[in-house]
């Protein structure tokens, strides 16, 4: 059987990173197994539509680098690929599971209905519309057949008939078999009363007709495992194979990572922003291969230590055993060192040319571009940190007054004029000449660097200080280090 699975997301709104992690996990399945990734959007929802969420979809996909091979935008052999778009087929396969006697119509007013939960909820139970009570009903399982064709012309449902007393049995490929008695479901909704599928429904036709070979999906859809097997049961299709997937959980407490959970704590919860308000890991400065690195290891290992893999390594890597059962737990705090992982491994080039770097750029002449870049790269945690660190090229931070205070007796002067010496004359190998130069004097090597950190920087940090001096060049350093003789003696007299 050919590999065929899906992503099937429902455009309610940005996609969820636990989205893109199915997503993730359904293209590295078909990349490993060398079949096909198609993108079907869920729409028969059309009260939860959200306009623009299929385009962010697709979106999100292409900049994670995984195009699907069949979907709405450049479709396929197995296509509408928009449930909205398969109203006929749905209304076909209605019938013909009417007509094979697995599903009923159903003409219950609501008021009928909130009665008989009412008197359910009296007696303690919960209401079920089921095989124990199916047959009081208004449905076309109780009334003649001309009442069905008058009653077809008003609202209707179409139900499930769920046998009493059976046992469904269905396997897992992550947790085994799961076990349900058919006296704890219900004669589910499959067709609704404004002539939509409901999404069991529409996502048991659509898998089937699609030839999906395995399902894959979040743990959330567990528990309508054992309805969509009676489904295929009912039609009597074979079923795929099914995945489900960790939850990916918050980063502290019980529960699902949600908005509200990345709002609290300052952290994207989506790929790509949401309007001006919602950023998403891209505009928090995540490399595209940084988030889908990290949210591979949200539930997934490779069996050894290893947690960096690109695209690539990850489609050949990936393999179910290596799914975990339990949640996985969101930390932030690792997503970025992973990102910064991926940003110290990317080329200087590479990395110059991404948007938001170049537009950091802009301000700065061509040539120093890479210099820069290349200068500060190993300090960055996300693209956005480059701001940051770079502010010193323009100008010093504000000096730091308690380390001048601790550099008072130590000469500052004297080191600072020597240093500015030994620039002077372009004296070749700088550093190892000051440090000599240091030792023979016994200038403390900490108070010689910090002195001559403090005149380029403002402060202590910042990447290699040779090296800031090589970017900066011979005539900024020179006035920096003089700027700052200036301040000391200022502050002496
Ligand atoms: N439309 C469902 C969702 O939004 C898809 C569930 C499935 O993959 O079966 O999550």
């Amino acid at each position: 059987m050919r590999t065929r699975v899906r992503f099937a997301p429902s455009p309610t709104g940005p996609l969820h990173i636990g989205g893109v992690r199915t997503a993730l996990f359904n293209y590295l399945y078909a990349r490993k197994e060398r079949g096909s990734f198609i993108l079907r959007v869920e729409d028969t929802d059309q009260n939860r539509y959200v306009d623009g969420s299929e385009d962010y979809i697709q979106e999100a996909l292409e900049w994670c680098g995984m195009h699907p091979d069949e979907g709405p935008k450049n479709g396929g052999e197995y296509g509408p690929y928009r449930q909205s778009e398969r109203k006929e087929i749905y209304d076909e396969y209605i019938k013909l599971l009417i007509e094979k006697g697995g599903a009923y119509y159903a003409f219950d007013s609501n008021d009928a209905l909130s009665d008989a939960r009412e008197t359910a909820e009296k007696n303690g139970e919960s209401f079920k519309y089921g095989a124990k009570n199916r047959m009081f009903f208004k449905n076309s399982l109780t009334i003649g057949k001309d009442e069905v064709e008058l009653a077809l012309k008003e609202e209707y449902v179409v139900r499930l008939k769920v046998e009493a007393g059976e046992t469904v049995n269905i396997y897992d490929e992550i947790r085994g078999i799961v076990q349900v008695n058919t006296n704890e479901l219900d004669d589910k909704i499959l067709m609704k009363s404004d002539g939509m599928p409901t999404y069991h429904f529409a996502n048991v036709v659509d898998d089937h007709l699609m030839e999906i070979s395995c399902v894959i999906r979040g743990e959330e859809w567990l528990p309508s495992l054992p309805l969509h097997k009676l489904i295929y049961d009912a039609f009597g299709w074979d079923t795929p194979k099914f995945m489900h997937l960790p939850l990916i959980l918050k980063p502290t407490g019980k529960g699902k990572l949600s908005k509200r959970d990345g709002d609290k704590g300052g952290f994207p919860v989506f790929p790509l922003n949401w309007g001006e308000d919602t950023p998403g890991f891209r505009e928090k400065g995540f490399l595209a291969e940084g988030m889908i690195n990290y949210l591979a290891l949200l539930g997934w290992n490779d069996g050894t230590e290893n947690e960096f893999f690109s695209l690539k390594d990850l489609e050949t890597k990936f393999s179910v055993t290596g799914i975990q059962k339990g949640g996985a737990r969101f930390d932030y705090e690792k997503a970025r060192w992973v990102n910064h992982h991926k940003i110290i491994e990317m080329n200087t080039e590479e990395l110059t040319t991404q948007s938001q770097i170049a537009k950091l750029m802009e301000d700065y002449p061509i040539e120093k571009h890479k210099p820069l870049v290349n200068l500060v790269k190993a300090r960055m945690y996300t693209l956005k940190d480059l701001e940051e660190e770079i502010a010193f090229i323009e100008k010093t931070y504000p000096y730091d007054e308690k380390v001048l205070n601790k550099l008072k007796d130590k000469n500052p002067i004297v080191i600072l004029n020597k240093i500015k010496k030994t620039i002077e004359k372009e004296t070749p190998n700088l550093k190892e000449s000051l440090m000599n130069w240091a030792k023979e004097e016994s200038i403390p090597m900490g108070a010689l660097m910090q002195s001559f950190r403090i005149a380029l920087v403002g402060q202590l940090r910042g990447p290699d200080l040779f090296e800031i001096c090589n970017v900066l060049g011979k005539e900024v350093s020179l006035i920096r280090i003089e700027n700052l003789i200036q301040h000391i003696n200022l502050k002496l007299t």
